[in-house]
């Protein structure tokens, strides 16, 4: 077992949840390591600033380019440390390489205005921030780190990445190659340390303009006070507990088959997780019959086999807190899982007993669903509304008119219908309500990385 202490610095052995195995040793960060992080970042800012945007377009294609030529290695050092099938590593490695070529036709096309006025005439023009502090968590390690870092280099930052203690080794080698495409140096580090080290002087560092977090409400909340006191600019990605809603009109052999996957991908460790299946009453026990065989065939397993759905939880500590929820919940019916060495937990189905149940209100981070009954269309509405977060959700429905009045009811920033789709790198993606602040992805993101200066030019003498 690993004998980590999370809050220090020294040295943090990272496991294979899959295996128990220990993979490597990765040296975790002091506040003097990332005082000079910092330091090496700001003094880098004022020439990345000034790169034309063309050779900076052109460097973040590069980029894009090694990163593409290093998508099998990447993936399988995921799957070593996070335990997540060769699939959907593959996957996560392909949307940092899709993220870096998005905005990569950024800075070419970062426009400001020209606003005619009294007198003259006022420009626009959007400007870089400075050294951007992106903090991640250890369920996506890389697409989470990408969505920062991509559009803050295109804006014009430098950056410095703290990645979660528990998965820090894509970081690393994201680092490593942001050298090799020709970034230099200092314009993007990769900083592993703990949160409470690491983290915490980043919230704190004068010279860090801008900090984006995406993690745990609670630390969140903490992020968002600490970061007031300079008024440091702030996106927070934070907890969910997204709805699956089903109406009896739904094609109800689709939306049973689609909703394993909603819900237990990464094992359930993905904030857009619809841990919530919201079913019309009329056809609640024909929609379980037709989801127990699904969840039953969900393969859990190896995570280097293609054809595994689901690995392992990423620690021992995520394997109690999950088994702790559906200790005291109500199972219906739960798939297999191999019972160890390893962090194994099944897909699980519990029918609550009550809508206040701790297992229906809290973000379990696993592989447990919960479902609910609902009557009608407002009263779908009101339970999926029913929680803090309004980070995602999925509306099952032949009918159009329905699918949009529910999804306009919803308070949530990322919805599909009749999919389980939550991101795509073109659009935007973030949180109501606890949930989070400002959006990632899509144009709009590079607004998040900029400042409006707005300069007055007087025409007349
Ligand atoms: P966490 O909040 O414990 O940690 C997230 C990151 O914050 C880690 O890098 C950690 O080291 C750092 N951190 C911890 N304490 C800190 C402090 N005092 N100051 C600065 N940094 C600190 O979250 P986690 O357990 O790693 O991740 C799971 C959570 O992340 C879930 O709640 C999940 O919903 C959320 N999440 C949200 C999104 C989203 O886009 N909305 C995406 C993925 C995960």
């Amino acid at each position: 077992m690993s004998t980590n202490t999370l809050d220090s610095v020294g040295a943090h052995e990272v496991v294979n949840p899959a295996t128990e195995e220990i993979v490597t040793t990765v040296a975790l960060a002091s506040v003097a390591d990332t005082d000079a992080a910092v330091a090496r970042a700001r003094a880098a800012w004022p020439a990345w600033r000034d790169v034309t945007p063309a050779d900076r377009a052109r460097l973040l294609r590069r980029f894009a380019a090694v990163v593409d030529t290093h998508l099998e290695e990447l993936a399988a050092l995921e799957v070593r440390n996070a335990g997540h099938p060769i699939g959907s590593a593959r996957w996560e490695a392909g949307n940092v390489r899709d993220v870096l070529e998005y905005y990569s036709g950024a800075p070419e096309r970062n426009f400001g205005k020209q606003i005619p006025v009294a007198g003259g005439v006022n420009v626009t023009f959007a400007e870089p921030l400075g050294v951007v502090g992106i903090i991640v968590p250890w369920n996506f390690p890389m697409p989470i780190a990408g969505w920062g870092f991509a559009p803050a280099l295109a804006a014009g930052n430098t950056v410095v990445l703290k990645p979660a203690e528990l998965t820090p080794l894509t970081a690393i080698r994201l680092g490593e190659l942001a050298l090799e495409a020709g970034l230099p140096e200092g314009v993007f580090t990769v900083l592993p340390g703990a949160g409470r080290v690491v983290g915490e002087r980043l919230l704190t560092h004068p010279d860090v303009a801008k900090i984006v977090f995406t993690g745990s409400t609670a630390v969140g909340q903490h992020v968002m006070a600490t970061c007031a006191a300079s008024v440091k600019r702030v996106t927070l990605e934070l907890g969910g507990k997204s709805a699956n809603i089903v109406f009896a009109d739904a094609d109800l052999e689709r939306a049973a088959a689609a909703a394993p996957g909603g819900v237990f991908d990464n094992a359930g460790q993905d904030c857009c997780a619809r841990s919530r299946i919201l079913v019309q009453r009329s056809v609640f026990d024909t929609f379980l019959s037709l989801l127990e065989p699904a969840v039953r065939a969900f393969r859990v397993g190896d995570p280097l086999a293609p054809d595994t759905d689901m690995g392992p939880l990423v620690s021992a500590a995520q394997l109690a807190r999950v088994s702790g929820y559906v200790a005291e919940a109500s199972v219906a019916f739960a798939g297999d899982a191999p019972s160890g060495p390893g962090f194994w937990f099944p897909p699980t189905v519990v029918l609550p007993a009550s809508p206040n149940d701790r297992i229906v209100t809290e973000e379990v981070f696993g592989p447990v669903v919960a479902v609910l009954p609902f009557d009608d269309e407002a009263d779908a509405v009101r339970i999926a509304n029913d929680t803090l977060y309004g980070l995602s959700g999925s509306i099952w429905t032949r009918d159009v008119g329905r699918a949009l009045r529910v999804a306009r009811g919803v308070e949530a920033g990322n919805l599909s219908v009749n999919s389980n789709s939550s991101v795509r790198y073109s659009t935007p993606f973030g949180g109501f309500k606890r949930s989070g602040l400002g959006r990632e992805l899509g144009p709009d993101a590079l607004t998040a990385f900029t400042e409006v200066k707005n300069v007055f030019i007087a025409t007349e003498d």
